[in-house]
């Protein structure tokens, strides 16, 4: 049986079915305009293994405009990958390019050793758990919201991971707990509590791989300390590379991977780079690590 799934990448229309067409290296993107995709995932709430990744010599453009230039890099299975670097350095792009949304212009980005681009579309997406920059909930209640992707799931998986995100606090205050409809484009939620929806949505799929672009950049600082404990623990059991806008995000890191104008500058632990590299070190000064 399958069961069709909403994408973690989910647009800004709610109706409709997006169809997948890879495109080539034009940088096109995969999914439409307004990234609803739907797809057939198979086992989706099954625990998936943490995935490898790396980059080998990965270049890449929006049609005329260039923004990476020879990017390699490794993770291994497990562990937390930090990205930093200014705004503009390609930093969403590389989880793009993960996800194929668009595919690499040369060079190769590989999952477990294996090029993406042969992997099976469905069985990448169901690997990963994509958090995107400014994440979007939909209208619909906090529970259609959660599942999104994971049809079926136990309602036991769900408290784990409103408790995980904190969000069990928000839904016992909820006129109609789970069930409460939370407005178009949950308008009803703060700013900081749409981006625990995201990061929840994302942990009840149990990716192999979870990829996070500023998913905690909205939350007040107690909030952000508690899912900073619960992506750390997540960690242990699967790859997750952050971008990361804050500096407590980064020092805990594994490894941290200092990106500007398109490139990997630097890759190191955050003592390391503090002491070798100048840009890193600026901007852990700042506390600012993407702009
Ligand atoms: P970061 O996340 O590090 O801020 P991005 O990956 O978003 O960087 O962007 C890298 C570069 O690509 C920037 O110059 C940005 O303006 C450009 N860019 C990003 N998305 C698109 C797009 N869809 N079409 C064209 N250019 C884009
Ligand atoms: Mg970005």
């Amino acid at each position: 049986l399958y069961l069709f799934a909403l994408a973690p990448r989910v647009g800004q229309v709610v109706e409709g079915v997006g169809q997948f067409q890879v495109a080539s290296a034009a940088a096109l993107r995969i999914a439409d305009a307004e990234r609803l995709e739907v797809e057939r995932v198979e086992g989706a709430g099954e625990p998936g293994p943490p995935v490898a990744v790396a980059f080998r010599e990965v270049s890449f453009a929006y049609g005329a405009r260039p923004v990476h230039r020879a990017v390699s890099f490794a993770v291994p299975a497990r562990g937390l990958t930090a990205f930093v670097g200014p705004s503009g350095a390609g930093k969403t792009t590389l989880l793009s390019l993960i996800e194929r949304f668009y595919e690499p212009g040369s060079g190769c980005v590989l999952l477990d050793g294996e090029d993406v681009r042969h992997w099976p579309l469905a069985r990448l997406r169901a690997r990963i758990g994509y958090v995107e920059q400014d994440a979007p909930v939909l209208a619909g209640t906090l529970r259609d919201n959660l599942t999104l992707g994971t049809a079926g799931c136990p309602d036991a998986d769900i408290a784990r991971v409103l408790r995980l995100t904190r969000l069990d606090e928000v839904v016992a205050r909820l006129p109609r707990g789970l069930d409460t409809a939370v407005g178009h484009r949950g308008s009803r939620l703060s700013g900081g509590e749409r981006q625990r929806v995201a990061i929840a949505r994302a942990l009840l799929r149990r990716p192999g791989l979870l990829l996070l672009d500023e998913a905690t950049s909205q939350l007040d600082a107690a909030n952000e300390a508690a899912l900073r404990a619960t992506i750390a623990a997540a960690a242990r059991d699967t790859t997750v590379l952050v971008v990361a806008h804050r500096l407590s995000t980064v020092t805990s890191a594994d490894r941290i991977v200092v990106m500007e104008a398109g490139r990997v500058r630097a890759v190191g632990s955050h003592g390391e780079l503090l002491a070798r590299d100048g840009l890193y070190a600026s901007l852990a000064r700042t506390q600012l690590l993407t702009s």
